[in-house]
């Protein structure tokens, strides 16, 4: 295999949400030099979200979730290249270039170099695991696998309340399997929402026919000729399957950032201009850890997102730093999730809040709950409310308020009731 003549360009490796979107950045900012793109799946990169939601009940197939046709990689002389897992990589020594390794033995020679190397999903290590019909979903190998055990499937058991597993769960049941979520936590969704919303999903869940189970601790899973039949619980409960889907979160992929001997921390340290400690490669997406880009004060300093809004973003801010252009990743973080009929948007971050406000009755399944500290929005998730997104997404944006004493009068529209006054500093 022979090399690529990326000697004067940038090696982007990891071809999907972050990964094109700052190849494509870097066309739209005028950089002429070679782009090479590249990842390990076979496929072109393509949309994960539809994964676990239309895709699965059928509704799209996996061709319509690429993003781009190969001519437009080639019309911007982006070189894109599939499977090709990069093993190894090393800079020069004077920092001005470098080398990385494909698997293949193939050899890509870079002048700049882009971490996007996402996630993979955290692996629980039961017995029983490896049995036929218990998966993990991140590809769109895994969802094709996925989709073909449901339509062979009666019942369904999802292991995790997270965004992923709910919504695999609600479209098995509307599709009619039986299907029992089990959650290790007291709560479901307990790490992004607070408990209203995850009280909210497990009342929705429950009505729509689902099974959940808090507190479920899975002991493992039992097989017959090599396929998965069941799941035992610590208290020695069995629970019928046919299909498991596992989805108890993911691990950023650090692998290559490590060989580098850059700064890791829940995923490759970057700054405000997702540049790396190494203060030469830049790092994006679900891989990378950031300083807070909430505009708001207070909260964690760092944190690692796992959205399509900031895979695109940070890409944004990268390859304007890779170019040597001013950049500072400073937005406020959104996020969606389908759930059968229940759309889900989330505006902001809601850690550290101190005060919840409820806009509209959680059992009618059109409401939002709105996060404040000290006296200032924060965040909001919003179900089935489309413009108090946008107004609080708004609202956020530009340091603006919603009073938490008027806030959840439904009958005032929320962008009626975003004040002018700017955010409260330093608190
Ligand atoms: C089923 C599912 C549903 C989702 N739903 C939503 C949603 O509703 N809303 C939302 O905002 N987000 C959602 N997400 C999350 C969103 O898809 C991710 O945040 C986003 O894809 C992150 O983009 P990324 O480019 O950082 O990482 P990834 O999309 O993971 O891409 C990284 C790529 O790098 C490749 N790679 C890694 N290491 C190497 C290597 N050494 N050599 C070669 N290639 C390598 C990987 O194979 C992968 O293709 C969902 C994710 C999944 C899996």
């Amino acid at each position: 295999m022979t090399g690529t003549g990326t000697s004067a360009g940038t090696l982007i490796i990891g071809n999907c949400q972050a990964g094109v979107q700052l190849a494509c950045s870097l066309r739209e900012l005028g950089d002429t030099d070679p782009i090479v793109l590249v990842g390990e799946e076979p496929h072109a990169p393509y949309q994960r979200p539809p994964l676990s939601k239309a895709f699965l009940k059928g509704e799209v197939t996996a061709d319509s979730l690429t993003f781009r046709t190969h001519e437009f990689y080639r019309e911007r002389n982006i070189e894109l290249v599939t499977r090709e897992r990069i093993v190894s990589v090393t800079r020069d020594g004077d920092g001005s270039g470098g080398t990385a390794v494909a698997e293949s033995g193939r050899r890509f020679e870079f002048a700049r170099l882009a971490l996007t190397t996402g996630a993979v999903p955290r692996q629980i290590p039961f017995d029983g695991s490896e049995l036929e019909g218990v998966s993990y979903l991140r590809t769109a190998t895994d969802a094709a696998q996925l989709q073909q055990g449901l339509a062979a499937a009666r019942n369904v058991v999802v292991v995790g309340g997270g965004f992923i597993g709910l919504e695999v769960a609600a479209g098995a049941r509307a599709a009619g399997l039986t299907v029992t979520v089990l959650e290790a936590a007291p709560r479901l969704v307990g790490r992004a929402v607070s408990e209203q919303t995850s009280e909210f999903y497990l009342q929705a869940h429950r009505r729509r026919g689902i099974r959940v189970v808090l507190n479920a601790q899975v002991a493992r899973f039992l097989g017959e000729h090599d396929r998965v039949t069941g799941v035992e619980l610590g208290d020695g409960t069995v629970v019928p399957a046919d299909v498991v889907l596992i989805g108890v979160g993911v691990i950023p992929r650090t692998e290559l950032a490590e060989q580098l001997g850059l700064a890791l921390d829940n995923g490759i340290v970057v700054d405000g201009t997702a540049l790396c400690s190494d203060g030469l490669t830049v790092a994006a997406g679900d891989c990378a850890n950031l300083p807070n880009p909430s505009i708001t004060p207070g909260g964690v300093a760092r944190l690692r997102l796992e959205s399509v809004q900031n895979a695109v973003e940070q890409a944004k801010i990268a390859a304007a730093t890779l170019l040597s252009l001013p950049a500072a990743y400073s937005t406020v973080p959104w996020f969606w999730s389908d759930q059968a009929d229940l759309k889900l948007q989330i505006a902001g971050l809601s850690g550290g809040h101190d005060q919840i406000v409820l806009r509209g009755e959680p059992d009618s399944e059109t409401f939002s709950v709105l996060y404040y500290r000290a006296g200032q929005l924060i965040a909001a998730d919003c179900i089935n409310k489309p413009l108090d997104f946008i107004a609080a997404r708004g609202a956020l944006h530009h340091g603006q308020n919603v009073p938490a004493d008027l806030a959840g009068d439904v009958t005032i529209p929320l962008k009626k009731l975003v004040s002018a006054v700017p955010a409260l500093a330093g608190k």
